[in-house]
C-alpha cells in the first residue's frame, strides 16, 4: 500500500455554503486513506446544477479555508475558479496528476449514485483511486449505493472504497433555506463560517 509516492486526496464541491458533513467527511477521508494531504476544491460552474449568481466563487472559497483552517495537510485551492467555465473533475485529475503521486477522490452518495454521468468518468476511473462516504442513514439508499458500485466494478473493475462515518444528514440547500427564514444555523456549519454568511448576508 505505501509505495513512496505522495498520497494525494481530492474533494470538490460547489460549497455554497461549505457545512459540517463536508467537514467530517474530508476529516474521515484524510484519515482513513492516510492521505498526505487533502485538496479542498470549489467548482467554479457545477457541471450538473443551477447555482445563483450572487453566490460567487470567490466567497465559497473564502468559506472554505474558515471551515478547514484548523485541519492540517488541507489545501482550498482556486484550480476551477481560475480555469473559469463547467468545472470538469477529469481536468481537474488530469492537472493534479503525477508520476510521485497516488490520487484518491471523494464523493457524497449522491454522486457516487450520478457518477455515470459525470464527464469522462471512464477515465476518471482510470487515474486515481475513488472513495465514497454516506450522507444518510437510509437502508434504501444504502442498498441503491451498492448496486451501484457493484455494476462499476463489473463494468470497470475499480471498486469505491467505503469512507466510515456517522452521517451528518445536512445539505446546502438546507442551509441556504434556513438563512432565509432567519434560522439559526450555528450547529450545521462552522462558526467561522456561520459568521461570515451573517457579516455578508448571504443567502438571505
Ligand atoms: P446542495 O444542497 O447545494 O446540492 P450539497 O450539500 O450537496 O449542496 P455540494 O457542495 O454539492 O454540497 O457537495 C460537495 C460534495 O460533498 C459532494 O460529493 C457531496 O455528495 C458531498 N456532500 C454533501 N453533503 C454531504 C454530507 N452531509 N455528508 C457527506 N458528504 C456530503
Amino acid at each position: 500500500m505505501f509505495d513512496g509516492k505522495t498520497r494525494v486526496g481530492i474533494y470538490g464541491g460547489t460549497f455554497a455554503p461549505v457545512h459540517n458533513g463536508h467537514v467530517v467527511a474530508a476529516k474521515a477521508f484524510m484519515e482513513q486513506m492516510k492521505l498526505d494531504y487533502l485538496y479542498i476544491i470549489p467548482t467554479y460552474l457545477p457541471p450538473h446544477k443551477e447555482i445563483d449568481s450572487s453566490d460567487s466563487p470567490r466567497r465559497r472559497l473564502r468559506m472554505c479555508e474558515l471551515a478547514f483552517k484548523d485541519i492540517d495537510g488541507v489545501i482550498i485551492s482556486d484550480m476551477e475558479i481560475k480555469r473559469g467555465g463547467r468545472s470538469y473533475t477529469y481536468d481537474t485529475l488530469r492537472e493534479l496528476s503525477g508520476e510521485d503521486k497516488k490520487l484518491f477522490l471523494l464523493c457524497g452518495s449522491d454522486m457516487v449514485l450520478s457518477f455515470d454521468t459525470w464527464f469522462r468518468y471512464e477515465d476518471i476511473l482510470k487515474m486515481c483511486y475513488p472513495a465514497y462516504v454516506r450522507r444518510e442513514r437510509d437502508k434504501m439508499i444504502e442498498n441503491r449505493i451498492i448496486e451501484k458500485i457493484t455494476e462499476y466494478y463489473n463494468k470497470h473493475g475499480v471498486m469505491f472504497r467505503r469512507i466510515l462515518t456517522d452521517p451528518i444528514e445536512v445539505s446546502s440547500t438546507e442551509i441556504r433555506a434556513a438563512v432565509k427564514e432567519g434560522k439559526d444555523i450555528s450547529r450545521i456549519v462552522p462558526p467561522a463560517v456561520a459568521e461570515y454568511i451573517k457579516e455578508n448576508r448571504l443567502y438571505e
